[in-house]
């Protein structure tokens, strides 16, 4: 077993004490990390590359490496991991696992198209500011699941991609909001007080993170520090949650001091699900 995913599955067990609420979630976690370090191993073609020529010239366009919505890319592989990853679900949380299995096995439930439909490439022109909010408690974990198992199952792929050209990509100077690997929208950051505190932007979809500036919503770019604001919760002051009054979007944070080594951010989503809905309440999608 690699260090890195030994060390991932430690920190797991020691948020199960600290956050008991999220063991199931936790323990679904671990079972993805290890499944996921099965399919690197076995993986022989890498689905996605990436003409070196194109890269400079991508990313001074703001146009992320791989276009996962409107390339035609060869998915076989990362469909049979995602149903190997629902497996996990039935395993562990069988009476939920029941529920979301009725929304899968329903034929209009296609993961081909919701896969690219989750791409979001230009975000700027789909911007919904006013787009419905969802009503509290309608994000539940079962819904929460399938969502993470469906970024998961390009993971493995994307990652790939993420460590050969990511210092590429960090050379660039990317100036945007999505990730430049995948062109996915992040979820959560981290800010780091040992880099005068800059922030990092991270992408879930292929485990990429890249400097992101701190007053600056990476929705809709707004920069108005008056309508940039956080929030955070008592007792919890390692995590903030950022928001942007004016497209109402917000991205969870985590604050990380000087001597901190890398945190795994799979596992940090997890353990902060109680912000989202915070800020689900508070009016913030
Ligand atoms: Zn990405
Ligand atoms: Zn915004």
């Amino acid at each position: 077993m690699a260090a890195t995913l030994r060390k991932s599955l430690k920190t797991i067990e020691d948020y199960k004490v600290t956050n008991p609420h999220y063991t199931d979630l936790l323990d679904i976690l671990a079972d993805i990390l290890i499944l996921r370090e099965d399919y690197r191993k076995s993986m022989t073609s890498p689905i996605f590359s990436v003409d070196d020529k194109l890269i400079a010239g991508k990313m001074e366009g703001g146009l992320p490496l791989i276009d996962l919505a409107g390339q035609k890319y060869d998915l076989t592989r990362p469909k049979e991991y995602f149903y190997s990853l629902i497996a996990i679900a039935e395993k562990r949380l069988p009476a939920e696992a029941r529920k979301f299995l009725d929304v899968i096995k329903d034929e209009q439930f296609d993961w081909e198209t919701i896969i690219r439909t989750s791409f979001n490439p230009n975000p700027s022109e789909e911007e919904i500011p006013d787009k419905e909010v969802k009503a509290s408690g309608e994000h539940d974990e079962q819904l929460d699941l399938i969502d993470l198992f469906i970024e998961e199952s390009l993971r493995p792929e994307l990652e790939v991609v993420a460590e050969q050209y990511g210092a590429s990509v960090e050379k660039s100077g990317w100036m945007e909001g999505y990730c430049p690997i995948c062109g996915k929208e992040p979820k959560i950051g981290e800010i780091r007080e040992s880099e005068d505190g800059r922030r990092y932007l991270f992408c879930h979809q292929c485990g990429y993170k890249w400097h992101f500036r701190r007053i600056k919503c990476p929705f809709c770019g707004n920069e108005e520090q008056h309508s940039l604001a956080y929030f955070a919760v008592e007792g919890e002051e390692r995590y903030r949650v950022d928001v942007c009054n004016k497209c109402r979007r917000y991205i969870k944070i985590v604050e990380l001091p000087k001597s901190s080594e890398d945190v795994n951010m799979d596992v940090e989503d997890i353990a902060t699900l109680h912000l989202d809905v915070l800020a689900y309440e508070e009016g913030y999608n």
